[in-house]
């Protein structure tokens, strides 16, 4: 089979400045993300090698083959930055530039001093299997776990890529091709060909890191309240739901505390919304802070109100954690620049779950004992069942 290969040229001209116009209209979906950006930019700078690589140019060849090798370089380097962005690490600029660098020299080398097609195909192929293997590495090395599935589909790709890239290097060029690349052979023929499948897999394989991002994002979102930061109460529930049954059919216990400031009305009405709004963010982080080392899911459930659901632990412990919970609020007001401290308490009503109780009847049964809680006083915590014993001080 002979492979016209102006026309090849032409389709992969095409090809590369239609999908580089593509992933910049996906970056200005995305506008302010600095990923899309390098990886847009990575692909009109392949898509200016092929041009050149293509095209005839009216300078001398040398200079043609410095400044589209140039071009590729610069489109390996972005990539490689995008991809250890979007896994979140630094851009390894200096390394990625020396290594372009390097190969440019090279390239210098052997097409000034002594011209040798066969080696700057071979520099080319195991540079840009480098480059591929560099990014596949990044992906499947330090891709977030929320990240994993796409980040792995995509270093298939990109180690894909590798394999064309070395397999193009390593062949040899026809005997008749003197210096002249686009007679090369086979060689010529794999970069062409492979090429567009390259571009084509890579392109989606970019798409779908992307995509996968902002799936991530919006269910991060969608789960997160937006004053506190807590776990929303859909999120909150549906998790407590999943947590419950999984405790009641491994036969452990479950508790949950419903937490309700004190006097919030007050701080609101005294202080100014702004002032609890800060009270509300303040009281969160400081009970958070305070649960570190427990399993826990806490979340915020309504206005002042948090819930904590604590998957495995029974009511003692939970009631002694409920304690300790209101000990801490009470002793870190929420402190202010040049303004007066506004004290927080808070009162807790805490529940265990009775074999084959639902979520909804855990709640309720943390409510009541909130709202004893509340009638004898505030600042306190009351114990389902055990409020007589292990009730709160104020
Ligand atoms: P109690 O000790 O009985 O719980 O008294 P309270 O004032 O805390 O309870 P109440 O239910 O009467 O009032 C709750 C207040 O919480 C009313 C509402 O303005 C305030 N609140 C609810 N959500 C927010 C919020 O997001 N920001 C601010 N600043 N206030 C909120
Ligand atoms: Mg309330
Ligand atoms: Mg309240």
């Amino acid at each position: 089979m002979t492979l016209h290969l102006p026309t090849i040229a032409v389709i992969g001209l095409l090809l590369y400045f239609g999908i580089a116009v593509g992933f910049s209209l996906v970056m200005l979906m995305l506008r302010g993300q600095p990923v899309p950006r390098l990886w847009a930019a990575s692909l009109w700078a392949a898509a200016i090698n092929t041009a050149m690589f293509g095209l005839p140019l009216p300078i001398p060849e040398a200079a043609s083959i410095l400044i589209r090798n140039g071009f590729g370089m610069l489109s390996s380097v972005l990539m490689v930055a995008g991809v250890a962005m979007h896994v979140g690490r630094r851009p390894p600029w200096r390394a990625a530039s020396a290594l372009g660098g390097a190969y440019l020299l090279g390239i210098a080398w052997f097409s000034l001093v002594t011209p040798d097609l066969g080696t700057r195909l071979l520099m080319y192929g195991v540079v840009l299997t480098a480059f591929k293997f560099w990014e596949a590495w990044l992906l499947l090395r330090h891709a977030p776990a929320e990240l994993r599935v796409s980040c792995r589909l995509a270093a298939t790709v990109f180690l894909l890529d590798a394999a064309l890239f070395l397999l193009r290097g390593l062949l040899p060029t026809a005997p008749d091709a003197g210096n002249e690349v686009m007679r090369a052979g086979l060689p010529i023929y794999i970069g062409y060909i492979g090429g567009l499948f390259v571009i084509l897999a890579q392109t989606f394989a970019l798409m779908i890191l992307l995509v996968e991002r902002q799936l991530v994002e919006l269910r991060r979102l969608a789960r997160t309240d937006e004053l506190t930061g807590a776990l929303n109460r859909a999120a909150l529930l549906d998790d407590g739901q999943h947590q419950l049954a999984l405790c009641q059919r491994q036969q452990r216990p479950f508790s949950a505390l419903l937490l309700d400031l004190d006097f919030f009305k007050r701080i609101n009405d005294t202080w100014g919304h702004q002032a609890g709004d800060d009270a509300l963010r303040h009281s969160f982080r400081t009970l958070r802070d305070d649960l570190r080392s427990y399993d826990v899911l806490f979340g915020r459930y309504g206005g002042e109100e948090f819930v904590l659901f604590l998957p495995g632990v029974a009511m003692a412990q939970a009631c002694a954690l409920a304690e300790r919970l209101r000990a801490t609020l009470a002793a870190h007001p929420l402190a202010r620049v040049e303004q007066p401290a506004i004290p927080l308490t808070v009162s807790i009503g805490v529940s265990e779950a009775d074999v084959g109780a639902s979520l909804d009847q855990l709640l309720a049964r943390a409510d009541a004992a909130l709202y004893r809680a509340k009638a004898s006083g505030r600042n306190r915590v009351v114990c389902d069942e055990l409020a007589a014993g292990a009730g709160g001080t104020a």
